[in-house]
């Protein structure tokens, strides 16, 4: 493999057990969902026979009353007749608000379990440590822009940026500092960008752009602006003490309509990894790695 190839496959061995402890709590609350929509609908349906049942045995009662009217009832017969249907009535009645009851709950119930569900999906998206988007979000968002560039051929390109000598930051400050320094990545990238750019955290040092309607050169101008901002400030510690600059690396690249996306996600990678061979703290389009 190619020699950043090795950077990367450290890095999905950070993301794979994150996501196995991620998506082992993910499981168990999705579970907890069905099972309470099952329970929810299960009692709807025994209600409802329930109610069928009650609703079956109140016609056969009108039934019987019409037969029993034909044969010229004594008035002791009708009365006899109106006191069994005035309870019969009633009995079916109550039974059928007990069940619009139910049935009101239940709809209650599902309303809060829909609420659930849209958290979740949100939450399955969202990257807990910096809120911004996660690579599930990004790796959908890559499908859909790849495909909407082949169809209309407008320009799309991809920014990856790493944080430069993280490890050797974390090891001085702490892993605590060193999620500060992520968060406030994160955030500094967010107001950079704009509309349908997609940002993402990619795995654990490292964020992704996706930029529609971008041509490379205008991917490297933003890419440069974003090296810039992080460059000039300083994030502190919780006693105040205030850091030394953190600095990215970046690479960009554009899609090229047809190729596959992970085609796609590794010219990008290589022009990254260029970037830290320059020196860190620079951008990379293939046009610069081509002169190399
Ligand atoms: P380079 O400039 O070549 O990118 O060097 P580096 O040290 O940044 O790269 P390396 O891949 O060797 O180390 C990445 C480090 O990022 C190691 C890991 O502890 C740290 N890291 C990854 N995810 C997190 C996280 O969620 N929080 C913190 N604090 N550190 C993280
Ligand atoms: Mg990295
Ligand atoms: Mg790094």
């Amino acid at each position: 493999p190619p020699r950043h190839g090795v950077r990367r496959q450290r890095q999905m061995c950070i993301r794979d057990s994150y996501e196995k402890f991620y998506l082992a709590e993910l499981h168990a609350e999705v579970d907890g969902i069905q099972g309470a929509v099952r329970n929810a609908v299960e009692s709807v349906l025994s209600e409802l026979g329930g109610l069928g049942d009650d609703i079956t045995h109140f016609s056969e009662v009108l039934d019987a009353s019409g037969e029993r009217l034909q044969n010229d009832p004594t008035p002791e017969d009708l009365n006899n007749l109106v006191v069994e249907l005035v309870k019969e009535t009633a009995r079916t009645k109550a039974r059928s608000q007990e069940v619009e009851g139910s049935l009101h709950t239940m709809a209650n119930e599902l309303t809060e379990l829909r609420t659930q569900v849209d958290r979740l999906s949100r939450d399955s998206r969202t990257d807990a440590l910096t809120g911004i988007a996660n690579r599930r979000a990004f790796d959908e968002s890559m499908k859909k822009m790849t495909d909407e560039s082949q169809e209309s051929g407008a320009p799309l390109s991809l920014i990856l940026a790493d944080i430069d000598h993280f490890k050797a930051f974390n090891d001085t400050h702490g892993h605590l500092v060193g999620d500060k320094v992520l968060r406030f990545v994160a955030q500094e990238m967010e107001q950079c960008v704009k509309g349908r750019d997609m940002l993402a955290r990619y795995g654990g040092e490292e964020f992704a752009i996706l930029l529609p309607s971008t041509p490379v050169n205008g991917a490297v101008l933003l890419g440069e602006s974003i090296r810039a901002i992080i460059e000039a400030q300083r994030v502190k510690s919780d006693q105040g003490e205030v850091l030394e600059k953190s600095t990215i690396s970046l690479g960009v690249a554009q899609y090229v309509a047809g190729e596959d996306i992970s085609t796609f996600i590794e010219r990008a990678d290589a022009c990254l990894y260029q970037s830290k061979e320059n020196g860190r703290n620079c951008v990379t389009s293939e046009e610069q790695l081509e002169k190399h």
